[in-house]
């Protein structure tokens, strides 16, 4: 069996850091996110709206764990021009295929950084007329925040430093590692 890390060292002039954290801590702490899920929502359970692509191995994970039988629909969100710039260039693809009118809603995003995109994702869907929507961010980056949004739930907060792993990218690498890293430059 290849090594977790080793097989990813080599991928642009990129290489893995440092452990940030361990997959056994994050396993631990979707477990207590999806109890936390699981008491709020009791038996009226929430669509969850994965963003692709970066929440896919945590949504996977969080699901499995949740006591109800819970729809899910993932969205895209794409950035065009500067991320830095308006949430205006934020396009969300996966909404119109679904009817969220009168539905509760739970985002499922990798991580909230500048926050452009949840505030975008969140100001579309509020528009279709949900009963409520929510926001869980496996990471939140609050330094680099430039909109002012706040996740309902978040698994860590983490350090002003670009991270990878368990389904965040570095440029299409790193996404399946099992941990979560921080890069540097080779
Ligand atoms: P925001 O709109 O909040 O600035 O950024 C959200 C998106 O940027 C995230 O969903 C993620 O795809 C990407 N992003 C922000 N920070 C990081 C990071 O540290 N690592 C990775 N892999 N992606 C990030
Ligand atoms: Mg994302």
């Amino acid at each position: 069996m290849i090594g977790n890390a080793q097989k990813y060292t080599l991928a642009m002039n990129m290489k893995l850091e440092a452990v940030l954290i361990d997959s056994s801590v994050i396993q631990k702490r979707v477990e207590e996110l999806a109890c936390r899920v699981a008491m709020d929502y009791g038996n009226d359970p929430p669509l969850l709206l994965p963003v692709l692509t970066g929440s896919f191995m945590f949504v996977a994970d969080l699901a499995r764990k949740l006591p109800f039988d819970a729809p899910l629909h993932f969205v895209k969100v794409s950035s065009y021009g500067s991320s830095t710039t308006s949430s205006g260039n934020v396009v969300v693809s996966g909404l119109e295929r679904i009817d969220v009118s009168n539905k509760r809603i739970l985002i499922i995003e990798d991580i909230v950084d500048t926050g452009h995109t949840i505030k975008a994702l969140l100001e579309q869907i509020k528009q279709k007329g949900p009963r409520d929507v929510k926001v869980m961010s496996l990471l939140d980056k609050p330094e680099r925040r430039q909109v002012e949004v706040q996740a309902d739930y978040v698994g860590f907060v983490v350090p002003n430093k670009f991270v990878v792993g368990y389904g965040l990218d570095c440029d299409e690498h790193f996404r399946c590692l099992k941990d979560i890293y921080t890069i540097s430059e080779e």
